[in-house]
């Protein structure tokens, strides 16, 4: 995959940098030109190239060093973060409220994977404890019908469709009707090739009629620049609350659909990257970032760069992946997380780990870690040192006292064991931070 030669290019190009003796401008102008070959190389547009390499350029010597932060790691940071920037400042999350049904219609043009990324995005939500709806108002595509029914059947999730059926609208209507009763709708819409004209006044019809909280278009990742003309014009028509970039494996100018998009400023929340049902993922830019350059410790070094007084509570990290894991420790987490980012940069700032961390682990809407937090505040200290003792009664009290439901209480214990499934998992990974080998010295 592209995007990954991207990452391993860059990456490389932050290699050579830390064997050079000094940082100095020719240093800097050789690392400025090798990232403007890999961005090139991943069809990102040129002006917007010059641009990133300007600004690290001028950032990478200019700019104050914070106390006892190295020349070199600043200049990473820098990298690190105009980087990011192009993809979109930060994370926009799919915003979707307790006992509030949230209605997302796809739309795009005729190929662009809305069918698969309905499914791929109902079961994304499936395993996030949400109970998702699939309704096909395609009515143009011979097959459609089947196609989604099918999907939707393997993931088991409830489906609503006529393949006989000419009217979109009345059809997404008894669809909602339908499922009155489930969390998110998701409504697989047509797309259409030549008649674009058709395609955006049903747009606008079905838009009207089945309100959607949220509309979200799907965009061919493989279309490189050319995606920014085609958000642009559907966003002139409706207003686009979220973009979603499918088939980013293999394409050869994933870096131009992403930038082009970006550009755009509705956020990139979701992109997808296969053919499997699994395939999918909610695009947080740091991460993304972070992922491509492939290197936890270059993570865990930007962290450290940021935020100095932060420690990266090594004894912490032992003790977490001794399995001695709490609510209390998880607790913990959640608070530094605000301040600190994902769960995952802990986990991350271990040499070797960097992707090995399943995403469902962490992937969590901001929303429902603040839930959670309150959830932890309510129960006693030894309810967090123990979950197991949280009997029935015990739950009920911790509910009502957070004001939250006992299926959310009930959630995080499930969350909870799941991580500590995950870090006993970790522990018989050999890693060398806990055989009492040290971190390679340019990171530390
Ligand atoms: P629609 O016409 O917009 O509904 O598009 P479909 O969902 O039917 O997808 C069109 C084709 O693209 C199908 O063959 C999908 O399998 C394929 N596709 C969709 N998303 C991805 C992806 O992320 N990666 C790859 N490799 N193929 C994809
Ligand atoms: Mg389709």
């Amino acid at each position: 995959m592209v995007l990954e030669r991207l990452g391993s290019s860059i990456s490389g190009a932050l290699k050579k940098l830390f064997k050079a003796a000094v940082i100095d401008e020719a240093t800097v102008k050789e690392l400025v030109l090798d990232i403007q070959r890999a961005l090139l190389q991943a069809d990102v547009n040129v002006k917007l190239v010059l641009n990133i390499s300007k600004r690290i350029e001028d950032r990478a010597l200019k700019e104050e060093l914070p106390l006892g932060i190295s020349r070199k790691e600043h200049v990473v940071k820098v990298v690190y973060e105009e980087i990011t920037r192009f993809l979109g400042e930060k994370q926009v999350p799919l915003k979707i409220e307790p006992n509030k049904r949230r209605i997302i219609m796809l739309v795009g043009i005729q190929g662009s994977g809305k069918t698969t990324s309905s499914a791929k995005l109902a079961r994304y939500l499936q395993k996030r404890g949400l109970k998702p709806s699939l309704i096909c108002v395609d009515t143009f595509r011979p097959g459609a019908y089947d196609q989604l029914q099918q999907l939707a059947n393997r993931i088991g999730v409830p489906f609503h469709g006529d393949p006989k059926s000419k009217d979109p609208i009345k059809l997404g209507l008894r669809g909602l009707k339908e499922f009155r009763n489930r969390d998110v709708v998701i409504i697989d819409t047509s797309g259409r090739h030549k008649e674009e004209k058709n395609l955006i006044r049903e747009m606008k019809q079905l838009e009207k009629a089945l309100k959607p909280d949220e509309v979200m278009l799907v965009i061919d990742g493989t279309i490189g620049q050319q995606a920014a003309i085609q958000a642009k014009a559907f966003h002139e028509v409706t207003p686009i609350g979220s973009i979603l970039v499918s088939k980013l494996d293999g394409s050869a100018r994933g870096g131009g659909a992403l930038s082009a998009v970006a550009a755009i400023g509705s956020p990139i929340k979701f992109i997808s990257v296969g053919e499997k049902i699994g395939d999918i993922e909610a695009f947080v830019p740091s991460r993304f970032v972070g992922r491509l350059l492939g290197m936890g410790d270059l993570e865990g070094l930007i962290e450290r760069v940021r935020g100095a007084e932060i420690k990266i509570p090594e004894k912490k990290a032992k003790k977490i992946l001794s399995g001695k894991f709490t609510l209390t420790d998880m607790y913990e987490q959640f608070e530094a997380m605000k301040s600190m980012g994902p769960f995952k940069r802990l986990l991350q700032m271990l040499p070797g780990m960097s992707g090995n961390i399943p995403d469902d682990m962490v992937d969590m809407a901001q929303e429902r870690l603040e839930k959670w937090r309150i959830i932890i505040q309510s129960m006693t200290p030894k309810e967090r040192e123990n979950p197991k003792i949280l009997s029935s009664s015990r739950t009920r009290r911790v509910a009502r006292g957070s004001g939250s439901a006992e299926k959310e209480v009930k959630e995080l214990v499930q969350q909870y064991n799941n991580m500590r499934r995950m870090m006993k998992q970790l522990r018989r990974k050999k890693i060398p931070f806990l055989s009492g080998k040290k971190l390679p010295k340019s990171f530390r």
